[in-house]
């Protein structure tokens, strides 16, 4: 046979075959030899360990978890009992220190021949519970002379496999006989060393075919975190590297406007329209924009601010400078809602100045929908504002310099780069977003954009006052709203949205507005409802409603979640709290405290809470500071399952962790920066190992590279 190499398919590899290979790709989506290369242990167990069987009972019941164990000890009393399906094979196993049953339902006539008793085992398995004994299903059996080499090593690894698998005998054992196998052919020239020497050295990397090798069969446990460490470091240093390589490929290399007059508009809004003075922090975001917009190349920027920061005035202004040197700008959101009050608001800020703003969302059809679609192809139309449909219909633009994307988090990758191919030099990108990301999550994720954060809220504004209460404090609650509505203020109550049952929440919904109806009674109280099944005509017609203080309360689902401002509304209360996420709660919350008044945030629970929900709901009532919460949303949630995160095209890793291996990961950064700015083309003796590497994976750097 032909030795394998990394792309050989597991087919080929000895020992696993056609069907096999067929199983594996099925179930753990492994299809080539680097797939297993890469399909690490989950854990280990430590084959020099043995437990007597006294011990095994005591962990087991006490432990909530139940781990492999390895005993010795020998079998008696073994017989075949039950019928059909519950035909068994049954042997007490003993040592000194006590009993304890083995079954087995397979490859009984096998093991019935082939076990004897009274002789010394080694036994391997999982211990379980029935009816309150513990005894072990199917343990292996391995004579008592058998060395720690030939059960798999001192440390066996654990590979987690699936109940299909282990039906097919493909157990975890099974699985490293395989990664054996592939080590049998392969030698440290299929691996070679990709980290630069000076930096192996500097952070005392273990080779990397070494790492490979001792992930899979470590010799000790020092050599298993060594290979950790080496591979998670890797991993995360490639990953860096390839980011800013994008970033440095577009500063050096892609095109972009100059918007160089600032007369026309900029500075007559600026100076005689701005409704007031910006921020320390809005100033510093324009001056990096500003920047950007002069250097000849195209922006990348991604503004992050918390919400009511204050980005829109940012980014109409980046818009302003585009017109001031003759270019279209559009701006897209997430919903049609929002796109309104864009449109709304950035009309209203730019009504003295002669220019045109128009609007374009799905619900805008026939005659007007053609008369914006010249308008924005002719030129005629200086700024477009709008949904998704702005990108995935056909909008041809006269020449759009710049484009803003609001909530970026609902705008993947993929659909930013729809953007991009529209046009030969690429407009302007800023990308806003009010979802913190934890500095981490950004470096990792977004380490391609250049980012501007505004940290700081206009003046004035008071900090909103979150409190948690219970079911039982409700009409405590409602006396509260009655005050607020009696100083002429405006209620939200939100209730939450599950995709799965979008009919219990609709019935949650309107039995709370039933609930509402009667505390809060016509014609003193005025009530609007919103909720994602209403046509968007209607949507907007409560919306409206609200805003011109016509209801004083709000019900809603989460479809006012993102930016809708209605300064006038000075309680946010949240319903079910327990039920949403901490990213999620924090976006409404910012829906109040966006006027002069003292805001308020209501958290309504039910008494009783799991550990989780309670972290939420206290870390929301501590703090109003967006990145704390992004933090603390990321150490319970995992990285992955961060808002704007999972939906975005980010990269998955292999081994490293970003919330658990941030200090690899800042390493690896500053490791890749100093890199680059040392040698950024690569082209040093010292790198060419990683250069090459890189260029054979270059696919997603050039697809990135191009789209961007
Ligand atoms: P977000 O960052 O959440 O999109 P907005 O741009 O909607 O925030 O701004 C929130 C509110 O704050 C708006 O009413 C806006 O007019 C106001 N605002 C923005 N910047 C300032 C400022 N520098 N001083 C006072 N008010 C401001
Ligand atoms: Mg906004």
């Amino acid at each position: 046979m032909a030795s394998v190499n990394l792309k050989t398919p597991l087919t080929f590899l000895k020992g696993v075959g056609e069907q096999r290979a067929a199983a594996l790709l099925k179930e753990l989506e492994l299809e080539t030899c680097f797939d297993l290369l890469h399909f690490f242990p989950l854990r280990y167990v430590d084959r020099t360990d043995f437990k007597t069987i006294a011990q095994v009972k005591q962990l087991t019941l006490s432990v909530a978890e139940l781990r492999d164990v390895q005993m010795k000890g020998a079998l008696r009393n073994m017989k075949v009992i039950g019928a059909k399906k519950g035909r068994r094979l049954v042997a007490e196993l003993y040592d000194g220190s006590g009993t304890m049953e083995l079954v087995w339902f397979n490859g009984i006539n096998w093991l019935q021949k082939s076990l004897k008793p009274d002789t010394q085992y080694i036994v391997f398995g999982k211990p379980s519970i029935f009816n309150g004994v513990v005894n072990m299903m199917h343990p292996e059996m391995d004579p008592a002379t058998t060395s720690e080499f030939q059960l798999g090593g001192k440390i066996q690894p654990i590979y987690s496999g699936t109940e299909k698998l282990k039906a097919k005998g493909m157990n975890s054992k099974m699985i490293s006989r395989f990664v054996q196998s592939l080590f049998d052919q392969l030698t440290p020239y299929d691996l070679p060393e990709n980290i630069p020497a000076d930096i192996v050295e500097k952070y005392r990397l273990i080779g990397r075919f070494d790492a490979y090798k001792q992930i899979h069969f470590p010799d000790s446990d020092q050599h298993m975190q060594h290979a950790v460490r080496r591979l998670k470091f890797e991993e995360l240093f490639i990953d860096q590297v390839k980011l800013l390589r994008v970033k440095q490929f577009r500063h050096s290399s892609s095109m972009g406007f100059i918007f160089k007059e600032l007369d026309r508009y900029f500075n007559v809004f600026y100076n005689a329209y701005m409704p007031f003075e910006l921020t320390g922090a809005q100033k510093r975001v324009l001056k990096e924009i500003r920047k950007d917009v002069l250097s000849g190349r195209q922006m990348n920027r991604l503004l992050q601010g918390d919400v009511g920061s204050g980005k829109t005035v940012v980014a109409l202004l980046t818009m302003l400078m585009a017109l001031d040197s003759g270019f279209q700008s559009a701006l897209m959101a997430p919903t049609e809602i929002l796109a309104q009050q864009h449109y709304a608001g950035i009309s209203e800020l730019v009504r003295e100045l002669p220019i045109r703003v128009a609007l374009l969302t799905g619900s805008i059809k026939g005659k007007q929908r053609k008369e914006i679609l010249t308008g924005v192809a002719d030129g005629s139309i200086h700024i477009l504002i709008g949904t998704h449909a702005l990108i995935e219909e056909t909008v041809q633009f006269q020449n759009v310099g710049c484009v803003v994307i609001d909530e970026q988090h609902r705008f993947g990758v993929e659909q930013r780069a729809k953007l991009w191919n529209k046009n030969s030099i690429a407009p302007h990108i800023l990308v806003m977003t009010a979802t913190p990301i934890p500095r981490t999550l950004s470096m990792a994720y977004y380490g391609d954009l250049d980012v501007s954060i505004i940290d700081e809220l206009p003046p004035g504004r008071k900090p909103i006052t979150t409190v948690h209460r219970k079911e039982n404090e409700r009409l405590r609650v409602f006396g509260f709203l009655k005050e607020q509505i009696a100083e002429g203020r405006q209620v939200f109550i939100i209730y939450p949205l599950i995709e799965e049952s979008e009919k219990l929440d609709l019935k949650n919904l309107m039995q709370g507005a039933e609930v509402i109806d009667r505390e809060f009674p016509k014609p003193a109280y005025q009530v609007s409802i919103l909720h994602g099944r209403m046509k968007p005509a209607d949507k907007d017609f409560e919306m409206q409603r609200f805003l011109k203080k016509q209801t004083q309360i709000m019900i809603s689902t989460t479809v006012i979640e993102v930016g809708v401002n209605v300064p006038n509304a000075t309680v946010m209360v949240i319903e079910n709290a327990e039920r949403f996420g901490l990213a999620q709660l924090h976006q409404l919350r910012g829906r109040v405290g966006r006027g002069a008044h003292q805001s308020y945030c209501i958290l309504m629970t039910d008494n009783k809470l799991n550990a989780d929900a309670r972290t939420r709901i206290q870390t929301l009532v501590q703090t109003n500071d967006g990145f704390k919460i992004a933090e603390v949303d990321m150490q319970l949630r995992g990285p992955g399952e961060i808002e704007g995160t999972r939906q975005s095209g980010a990269p998955q890793f292999a081994i490293a962790n970003i919330v658990t291996d941030e200090a690899i990961l800042k390493e690896a950064r500053v490791t890749a920066e100093a890199l680059l700015d040392a040698d950024p083309s690569l082209g040093l003796p010292a790198h060419a190992a990683l250069k090459k590497y890189l260029s054979e994976q270059t696919w997603k750097i050039k697809q990135w590279g191009k789209v961007s």
